[in-house]
């Protein structure tokens, strides 16, 4: 089966995702300016969108990975949140970025944040792709935001589902919408 026959709707396309990306790139440089900035990029969902912004940030920058993988979205019980990758550079006394995919409910990115603040860096901030207001339990400091989405389910540009679509350029929603786990 042709896996783009499952696509709906093109939610943002190449060419706005790579003007936004920028534009986005250039706030932070300019709020970045003399600080000591590490950008902490979440995987999977993520590294498509961070490859392109931290070329948008002329800033000298280190750049590192986490990876958390979280179960039980949809429920209203606590959800499972394992960080199965942990960043290795030393973020203590600077200045982290934590680039997401998607800021949903807001628990992983919450999960990520303090686990970071143990290490006293000197700032944590987050800059997503996407943002679902809607959707949104717990606070985090959300300082960038691409896009805000209502409640769609998002995929291309990093954005998977089961394990695919990440290679699309674009961001599409999909015909045949995911069950609720
Ligand atoms: P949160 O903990 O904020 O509820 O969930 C965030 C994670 O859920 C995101 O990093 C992403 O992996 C996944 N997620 C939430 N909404 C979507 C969506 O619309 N599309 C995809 N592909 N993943 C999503």
């Amino acid at each position: 089966m042709d896996y783009k026959k499952n696509i709906d709707k093109v939610l943002y396309d190449r060419d706005i995702l790579a003007a936004r990306v920028v534009e986005v790139g250039r706030q932070i440089r300019a709020d970045y300016a003399g600080k000591d900035l590490v950008a902490v990029t979440v995987l999977k969902g993520a590294f498509v969108f961070a490859a392109d912004l931290i070329r948008a940030i002329d800033l000298p920058m280190a750049v590192d990975f986490a990876e958390i993988i979280s179960y039980g979205e949809g429920t209203e019980i606590a959800e499972e949140v394992v960080l199965t990758k942990d960043v290795a550079v030393n973020v203590k006394g600077r200045d982290v970025l934590i680039v997401e995919d998607i800021v949903d409910t807001g628990l992983t990115t919450a999960f990520l944040v303090d686990h970071l603040r143990i290490r006293d860096p000197r700032s944590i901030q987050i800059c997503a792709l996407l943002y679902k207001p809607a959707m949104q339990r717990v606070e985090v400091p959300l300082r960038y935001v691409c896009f805000e989405v209502g409640d769609v389910f998002a995929v291309g540009y990093g954005l998977d589902y089961a394990g695919q679509y990440r290679n699309l350029p674009d961001i599409v929603t999909l015909k045949e919408i995911p069950p609720e786990e």
